[in-house]
């Protein structure tokens, strides 16, 4: 089974890149930050143990993360594959979906990184805000925190994968057929998804 990770600084276009290749290449997308913000809107506790978190720019705590996506895999058993976004986050949320998949003898495809630098990533959420409706998206300060995890916590990811040879990247900047382009020649010719 294929299970892709998206990855890259909040911002940098993986919402958008992943809801082409989940049309072209028939796989489920599951989005952490789409999953919290259901809870969220729908008051369950999880959502509300996670909006303190979103609310201030910050990452959820692990256990609580690995379980919603544990729980969102399992409840798709019969698909061709994954593109995850938005997780792992953290190298303990990269250990625990290895161990989830190594349990079914599985295991990650290929990690792909969308590289955008600081500058022009507040400019788009800014903008991205004036639409999206999240509150998160409207602050330049909640940003900035937004970017300070990524590069503490979330970073690392990259080299975690990269040890196993899996980790990609490409440049994020262009119009949005251009970066699908790059990514859909890096999924065909290297990793010979079709
Ligand atoms: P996103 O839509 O991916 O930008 O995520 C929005 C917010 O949801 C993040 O700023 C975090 O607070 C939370 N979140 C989403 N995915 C994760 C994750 N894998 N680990 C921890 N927090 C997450």
């Amino acid at each position: 089974m294929i299970h892709l990770i998206l990855f890259g600084p909040p911002g940098s276009g993986k919402g958008t890149q992943a809801a082409k290749l989940v049309e072209k290449y028939q796989l489920a997308h599951i989005s952490t930050g789409d999953l919290f913000r259901a809870e969220t809107q729908n008051k369950t506790a999880l959502g509300l143990k996670a909006l303190e978190y979103m609310s201030q720019g910050q990452l959820v705590p692990d256990e609580v993360t690995i379980e919603m996506l544990r729980l969102k895999v399992e409840s798709l058993p019969d698909v061709k594959g994954f593109i995850y976004d938005g997780f792992p986050r953290t190298t303990p949320q990269a250990e625990a979906l290895d161990k989830m998949l190594d349990d079914k003898c599985q295991s990650i495809t290929a990690l792909i990184a969308l590289e955008v630098n600081d500058d022009e990533i507040v400019k788009r959420i800014l903008n991205r805000g004036l639409t999206s409706g999240r509150p998160d998206d409207n602050d330049e300060s909640i940003i900035r925190k937004r970017m300070e995890e990524y590069r503490k916590k979330t970073s690392v990811v990259f080299d975690y994968y990269k040890k196993y040879n899996k980790s990609h990247a490409i440049d994020g900047y262009g119009s949005i057929d251009a970066i699908f382009s790059s990514l859909s020649c890096l999924i065909e010719d290297q990793l010979q998804i079709t």
